[in-house]
């Protein structure tokens, strides 16, 4: 059942024009409403209920519950022992996204000069609804090789401060991720009002739950250079992750004396996937946050405090859990994350290959296979596109995500059995790629119609051939 209407878009010079057809909806149904409002409500507490655990209960997320119904203590309780915010760790915060923008907007990518196969500096977007072609400056592994540069050399010479200051500072941190998070969700809400940066690919759909979650802007900017969502995407949050995770090791040598292997293996085994994202940073592009999202809480806040706080909860249980893995444990889940690594990177090139080259490429040695497909831009414009049916995109038609899932499942079993706390991330990542595969699909068949339905007819399994 709808509970909002579509309504005329206005662009910001006041004129009216027809909107794009495809992309995020328009429409809002309940069910799409009172998750919208859930995740508005509990996502944050999510967040601080894995951080608390850690911090008052050895990273137990049962035990605090537990204690709840057996009234041994209360919320406030809990509430008033957690460390509150401050100015130290603002200074800290602010300092460290400083730096990102500056590093974002002020040094421009060379590193594309010297690195054979790396693609930096200008490079288009994907297409939007209304048919524009951003340009977007790629300088996301350059950005990372500094950062990290200076970290090390920090811990290794200047000792400017501890490389434990993040875990020393965790908590008072996530109160001023939440502040940026919130603050920038909420300007890019206004700002859809006020002084949109391209009218024409907004989207209203007049509920305001709806809109603040899933942003109304499609590519809110700040000059020509300044991109909301290329920034905090990638910057701070994916710079901060392998950071964070390093912070997290110092502190399991200082607490411990000794760093476990299970530590080892997550830190690189994120750090893998870390940096694959800012090796391949042009292509994220044309990827669903960049080319379908719309700016709004879901990536501003998400970026900000969900991705920091719950992709490295694995890293911050292994501080009060220092777990030695078995070597066939080990092994075990190293190769279970270089595996599905492998898949998520395979996948996501041969689809990457096959566009750039139109079809004229060699997947697994021969020709691809596709399906000739065509959708309008809100312009009426008639454009072209192929789907391609051969290697791992004929196996299944996420089967990137299913790689993607395989080494989210090794971070967390690199932490043994012990405790639920880390596993959350595995269930997350489910739920996320899952829902984000019905929404992907959602959109694809309203863009190409019949050719999206001759695709799923000759690929019939969206992850897992023979199962889902
Ligand atoms: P995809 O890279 O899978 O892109 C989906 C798009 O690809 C579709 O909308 C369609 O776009 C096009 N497409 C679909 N099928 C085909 C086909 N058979 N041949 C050619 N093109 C096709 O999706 P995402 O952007 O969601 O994911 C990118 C990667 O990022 C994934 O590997 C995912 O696992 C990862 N990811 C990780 C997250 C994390 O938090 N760790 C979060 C989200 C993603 P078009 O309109 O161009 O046809």
């Amino acid at each position: 059942m709808e509970v909002t209407k579509r309504r005329p878009l206005r662009t910001a010079n006041g004129t009216k024009e027809e909107p794009a057809q495809w992309g995020r909806a328009w429409e809002v149904d309940w069910f799409s409403l009172i998750s919208v409002v859930g995740l508005l409500c509990f996502a944050p507490f999510i967040v601080y209920y894995f951080v608390m655990a850690c911090d008052q209960y050895q990273c137990s997320v049962t035990q605090p519950v537990l204690e709840l119904f057996q009234g041994e203590t209360t919320l406030l309780s809990i509430w008033s022992r957690t460390p509150s915010f401050t100015w130290s760790a603002a200074k800290i915060y602010t300092a460290w996204v400083a730096f990102q923008v500056f590093l974002y907007m002020c040094v421009p990518d060379v590193l594309h000069k010297f690195l054979p196969g790396y693609v930096g500096g200008v490079q288009d977007g994907a297409r939007t609804p209304a048919g524009l072609v951003n340009k977007y400056e790629i300088n996301g592994l350059q950005c990372w090789v500094i950062t990290h540069a200076l970290w090390l050399a920090n811990a290794h010479y200047f000792h400017w401060f501890s490389p434990t200051v993040i875990f020393d500072h965790w908590i008072p941190l996530m109160w001023c991720t939440n502040i940026l998070g919130y603050a920038v969700s909420t300007f890019a809400f206004l700002k859809a009002y006020l002084f949109p940066t391209n009218g024409v690919d907004c989207k209203f759909t007049g509920n305001l739950f709806y809109d603040y979650m899933m942003g109304i802007e499609f590519n809110p900017r700040i000059g020509k250079w300044f991109d909301f969502k290329l920034f905090f995407n990638g910057r701070p949050g994916i710079v901060a992750w392998t950071l964070i995770n390093l912070s997290y090791m110092a502190k399991q040598q200082e607490l411990h004396g000794h760093v476990t292997n299970s530590m080892i293996l997550v830190n690189v085994l994120q750090a893998i996937y870390v940096l694959d994202f800012f090796w391949n940073e042009a292509w994220y592009l044309k990827t669903i946050d960049i080319c379908h999202d719309h700016f709004g809480w879901y990536l501003g806040w998400g970026d900000c405090v969900w991705l920091p706080f719950l992709y490295t909860l694995q890293g911050l249980y292994l501080v009060y859990h220092p777990v030695q893995l078995t070597a066939p444990h080990a092994l075990a889940v190293l190769s279970l994350g270089l595996v599905g690594y492998y898949i998520f990177r395979s996948t996501n090139h041969q689809k990457d290959l096959f566009r750039r080259t139109e079809g004229s490429c060699s997947i697994w040695g021969q020709k691809p296979k596709y399906i000739e497909c065509a959708y309008r831009s809100a312009d009426g414009g008639l454009h072209h596109s192929k789907l391609m049916t051969s290697g791992f995109w004929g196996v299944a038609r996420h089967f990137n995500y299913t790689g993607d899932l395989m080494g989210s499942l090794a971070y967390c079993a690199a932490c043994g059995f012990g405790h639920l706390h880390p596993y959350f991330y595995i269930v997350y990542m489910t739920i996320l790629l899952v829902h984000r595969c019905v929404r992907d699909e959602h959109r694809c068949s309203s863009k190409y119609g019949k050719d999206w339905k001759r695709y799923t007819d000759a690929v019939p399994y969206r992850l897992i051939p023979g199962l889902f």
